[in-house]
């Protein structure tokens, strides 16, 4: 029977979670026991208000396929993620949010889809029910416009992947991650589903704005170097309108005399050259910036490459 492990990563969830895991996630799993066995990976993110308490009491802790892995203090949701596809041992692992937001319900159709050959499952939310709205739609456009071509807007962290990708998943090293992103980039296709993202049960998403920013920050410099190209562009722009300008007054001001009377002051001169200078500027700053992005990726250590299959005429190796 093939083996499904379910991650859920959770920070301060007390109220909800024996809800979650008791009235959501047990039921929906004894559905499906015929066809696999399942091995449950709790991620408790260093709670403070219980939760592990909670969890341990909790019914489906009696059975013996629950592993609980609890960090000394919080590490944030991408941690927990990491820690939970580390430790996990399925063929197929499924990512899940603890506070109920992410349905259930759309775990069976996931593992049809899985068993149907895709390497990858990712939901993607139907009604966008959080107050993020705007800043999620903006975040997806700067994305977008920053080379990120097949990011698909709303794709959520409810995912599964197979044993294949989690196993190229454990060889990232880098400390500022945002799950999907790293996912996404490894490049096995994807599986989009549609699914309805509810309300949390409890309390308020954990993500609150300042965080949100930064995780936004993380995902730009750690998925593009464009930011840093722009500047640089703008930079030789600047340059090349200078050098235009202040060719033109040489020639017109001092060689010719000022034929079209346009009287050029001191001031002006300084001017241009200044622009000229701070063009200079930009452009070397782009250049030391490529150096820092190349010392930069090589200090992210990604892996060379991702293998699809290993086969001997046509036979998996
Ligand atoms: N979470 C976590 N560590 C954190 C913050 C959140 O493990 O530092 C868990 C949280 O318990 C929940 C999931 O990550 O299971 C999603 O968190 P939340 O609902 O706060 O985020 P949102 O739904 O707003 O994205
Ligand atoms: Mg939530």
């Amino acid at each position: 029977m093939k083996k499904v492990s379910i991650i859920v990563p959770f920070f301060n969830e007390a109220r909800g979670v024996k809800k979650f895991l008791d009235g959501q996630l047990t039921p929906e799993l004894e559905l499906l026991n015929n066809k696999y066995k399942f091995e449950i990976v709790l991620v408790n993110d260093g709670s403070t208000d219980g939760t592990l308490m909670v969890i341990k009491g909790a019914e489906i802790n009696r059975s013996e396929n629950v592993k609980i892995i609890s960090f000394v203090r919080n590490f944030g949701k991408e941690m927990a993620l990491a820690a939970g596809i580390k430790y996990a041992t399925g063929d197929a692992i499924i990512m899940i949010d603890a506070d109920g937001q992410h349905p259930v319900e759309a775990i069976p159709k996931m593992l049809e889809k899985w068993e149907n050959g895709a390497r990858i499952v990712t939901t993607v939310r139907r009604r966008n029910k959080t107050k993020h709205k705007l800043g999620s739609a903006l975040f997806y456009k700067i994305m977008r416009l920053l080379g990120n071509k097949n990011i698909v807007a709303g794709a959520m962290d409810f995912r599964l992947i197979d044993r294949m990708v989690a196993d190229e998943y454990n060889r990232f090293t880098e400390h500022h991650r945002i799950t999907r992103g790293l996912i996404d980039w490894l490049g096995y296709p994807q599986e989009y589903m549609l699914v309805d993202l509810k309300g949390r049960m409890y309390g308020s998403g954990t993500y609150d704005f300042r965080k949100l920013i930064a995780l936004a920050g993380d995902s730009f410099i750690s998925m593009s170097r464009t930011p840093l190209i722009i500047f640089g562009y703008v930079g030789v722009f600047i340059m090349v309108v200078s050098l235009l300008v202040g060719t033109f007054v040489l020639i017109e001001q001092y060689l010719m005399g000022d034929p079209m009377n346009l009287d050029w002051g001191a001031v002006a001169v300084m001017c241009v050259f200044i622009s000229f200078l701070i063009g200079l500027v930009m452009v070397s700053q782009a250049v030391m910036a490529s150096y820092i992005a190349r010392v930069h990726i090589e200090k992210k250590n990604r892996p060379l490459y991702v293998i699809d299959k290993k086969e001997t005429r046509g036979i998996n190796v």
